[in-house]
């Protein structure tokens, strides 16, 4: 299996998190959660180096001079990055990549890579999200302005992925980005599969004619 990344992005409130953890848990042998760093504040019940790296501003900015990110972005005021240490990690373990990225970080990783596979989560309706996003207590209302603000244009940005998935129900929403990754695992092993054959046939058929 050759590893690949696999992005997830979505409008805030779409349950995207959810459901990259879900898939990560439920295939720990074939996918790993890749760990942002971000300057944002910690939300009630998350971790260090669980769910980010927590910096601080210029230790952030530090590391980005340095040339520590596949890619970085600003998000409602915050500043998230993915660290090519968390990739290499990742990958040298031979699993893909799971990366949960907004999207103009997706579009930095499309510019530099190409063993990417990309998926969009979309909220049911408009209704849901705002509902699902209301339900979120701890984001303050000037953020949630600016989130929606920003969900409005990433929308638009949905057509650039590979896939759409609609998170309707959630159980649903991670079968269906399970059978993505089964799809495109099948995708690398076809063409292995077909070149080791090639490799195969070439040597007997060598074999008879000599
Ligand atoms: P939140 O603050 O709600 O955890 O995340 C805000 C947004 O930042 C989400 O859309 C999330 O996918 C995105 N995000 C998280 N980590 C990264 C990252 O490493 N790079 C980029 N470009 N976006 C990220």
């Amino acid at each position: 299996m050759k590893p690949f990344l696999l992005i997830i992005s979505a409008p805030t409130g779409a349950g995207k998190t959810t459901i990259a953890k879900a898939l990560a848990d439920a295939r720990p042998e074939s996918v790993a959660f890749s760990i942002s760093a971000t300057t944002r504040d910690p939300r009630p019940g998350e971790q260090d180096g669980r769910d980010y790296f927590f910096l601080r501003k210029p230790d952030f900015e530090h590391r980005r001079a340095r040339g520590d990110f596949l890619e970085w972005a600003e998000y409602s005021g915050n500043l998230y990055g993915t660290l090519l240490s968390e990739v290499d990690r990742i990958t040298s373990s031979g699993r893909h990549v799971l990366l949960d990225i907004e999207v103009q970080g997706a579009r930095k990783i499309r510019e530099r890579r190409h063993d990417l596979v990309s998926i969009f989560v979309l909220p049911p309706s408009v209704a849901v999200l705002l509902e699902r996003l209301k339900g979120r207590g701890e984001v303050p209302p000037k953020e949630l302005r600016s989130r929606l603000q920003r969900a409005v244009e990433e929308f638009q940005a949905a057509a650039e992925y590979d896939y759409i998935v609609v998170n309707d129900d959630r159980d649903q929403a991670i079968r269906d980005v399970a059978s993505v990754l089964d799809a495109e695992n099948l995708r690398g092993e076809r063409v292995l599969a077909a070149q080791q054959l090639r490799e195969e046939l070439q040597r007997v058929a060598s074999q008879m004619s000599a």
